[in-house]
C-alpha cells in the first residue's frame, strides 16, 4: 500500500484510508473483518465520527489488542468548549485509546467559524487536549467550497488537515486543496465515489490519485470485499487518456443532475436545507442505509414535501440543477 505523510501532521499514513459512516450497517463481528481486511492491505488510517452512532464504539471494539497498527481520526460536531470537551473524552472511551491522532472540527460551515474559533469555542478545547496529550493534530472538515477557502486562507495557521469532498464529478475544491497542500496542510479527499454516484471505484480512486491535490483519500467502507477491491487499486499508475475520456463521460452524464453540496441554493424562504434532502435521499438509495436516513431525515425541522415550487433556489444553483423536480423525487423516495 502506498503511504504519504499527511501535511504538518508528519503522520505517515496509507494513501487510500478508511472511512467510518458504512460501519453502521454492520455489526461488531463484521466490524471486525473489515479490520483485519484493512491490517492485511496495509490501510493504517482509519476515519469515524461521533456522529456516525456506532462506528466508534465498533472500531474501538475491533483494534483492542492491535490499535498501534493504526492510525485514528474522528471528529464532533460540537462547536463549543464544553461540547467539544465532552466529545473528545467520549471518542477516547468508545475508541477505547488513550490517545487518537487527528481529531477534527465535523462539517463546518462558514456560519459556524466564529464560535468554533472563539474564547469560548471548540477549537480551544481541541488545543487544549492536543497539548494534554489526549489528541495528536487538528483538523477540520466541510462540504462548503467558500468554507474550505476561508479555512485555509484565514484559519490555516491552527489546522493540520482540511478533509473536503473530492471526486469525478466534485473537483471544486482543486485549487484551494493545493494552497492547502502548499501550506503544508494535510489534504483529505472524502466521498470518492461521489456519495454511492459512481461506481467504477478503480477509476474513481484513481483520478483522485491523479489529480496530485488531495494526499489521502478515505473511502467509506462496510465490508471486507470493499477493502480488498479498493486495496487492490493502483493509486501510482498514471491515468491514461481512455480513462480521462471515461471520466468525462460520466461527469457529463452525473454533472446535470447531481448536487454538490455547494449551498448556493441557499436560503429557501421555507426553510429547506436542499442539499441535505439530496444527501439522504441518495443514502436511501445507494448505501443501504435506509434506516439510518429516514431516521434523520425525520429529525430535518423541513422537508423536501413541503417545497412550494417558488424557484428561488434554481436561479442560484450554479449547476442549473432542477431542484424542484429533484425534490419531488426526494418527497416521493420518503414519503413526505
Ligand atoms: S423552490 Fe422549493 S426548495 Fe426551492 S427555494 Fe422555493 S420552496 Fe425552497
Ligand atoms: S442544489 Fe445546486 S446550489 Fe444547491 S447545493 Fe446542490 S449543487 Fe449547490
Amino acid at each position: 500500500m502506498q503511504s504519504v505523510i499527511l501535511g504538518k501532521t508528519g503522520l505517515n499514513v496509507s494513501r487510500l484510508s478508511f472511512g467510518g459512516i458504512p460501519i453502521q450497517r454492520a455489526d461488531a463481528a463484521n466490524t471486525r473483518a473489515v479490520v483485519d481486511q484493512l491490517e492485511q492491505h496495509g490501510v493504517n488510517f482509519l476515519d469515524t465520527a461521533r456522529g456516525y452512532t456506532v462506528s466508534e464504539d465498533y472500531l474501538g471494539a475491533a483494534l483492542e489488542g492491535r490499535r498501534d497498527h493504526f492510525i485514528l481520526a474522528t471528529k464532533s460536531m460540537s462547536r463549543d468548549y464544553a461540547g467539544m470537551q465532552k466529545d473528545i473524552d467520549a471518542s477516547l472511551a468508545d475508541l477505547r485509546t488513550g490517545h487518537i491522532e487527528l481529531y477534527q472540527l465535523h462539517n463546518l460551515s462558514e456560519r459556524d467559524f466564529d464560535r468554533a474559533f472563539g474564547p469560548e469555542g471548540a477549537y480551544r478545547a481541541l488545543a487544549e487536549a492536543k497539548a494534554a496529550g489526549k489528541i495528536g493534530h487538528i483538523g477540520v472538515t466541510t462540504h462548503s467550497a467558500d468554507a474550505l477557502r476561508r479555512l485555509v486562507e484565514e484559519y490555516g495557521d491552527r489546522l493540520e488537515t482540511v478533509m473536503f469532498p473530492y471526486n469525478i464529478v466534485e473537483t471544486q475544491g482543486h485549487d484551494v486543496l493545493a494552497q492547502a497542500q502548499k501550506r503544508g496542510i494535510g489534504t483529505i479527499a472524502m466521498k470518492p465515489l461521489a456519495g454511492g454516484n459512481l461506481e467504477d471505484a478503480a477509476l474513481a480512486l484513481r483520478f483522485i490519485a491523479a489529480a496530485g491535490v488531495c494526499d489521502v483519500i478515505l473511502a467509506g467502507m462496510g465490508a471486507p470485499e470493499e477493502v480488498a477491491r479498493n486495496a487492490a487499486v493502483d493509486l501510482s499508475a498514471p491515468f491514461t487518456a481512455a480513462e480521462q475520456a471515461q471520466a468525462e463521460a460520466i461527469r457529463k452524464t452525473l454533472g446535470s443532475t447531481f448536487c454538490r453540496r455547494c449551498g448556493y441554493c441557499a436560503p429557501c424562504p421555507n426553510g429547506i436545507d436542499i442539499p441535505t434532502n439530496f444527501l439522504l435521499a441518495n443514502y436511501l438509495r445507494r448505501y443501504g442505509l435506509a434506516d439510518w436516513a429516514r431516521e434523520r431525515y425525520q429529525a430535518l425541522r423541513y422537508h423536501a414535501g413541503s417545497c412550494v415550487q417558488c424557484g428561488a433556489c434554481e436561479r442560484r444553483c450554479p449547476y442549473g440543477l432542477p431542484i424542484r423536480d429533484m425534490l419531488g423525487g426526494v418527497a416521493k423516495d420518503f414519503g413526505y
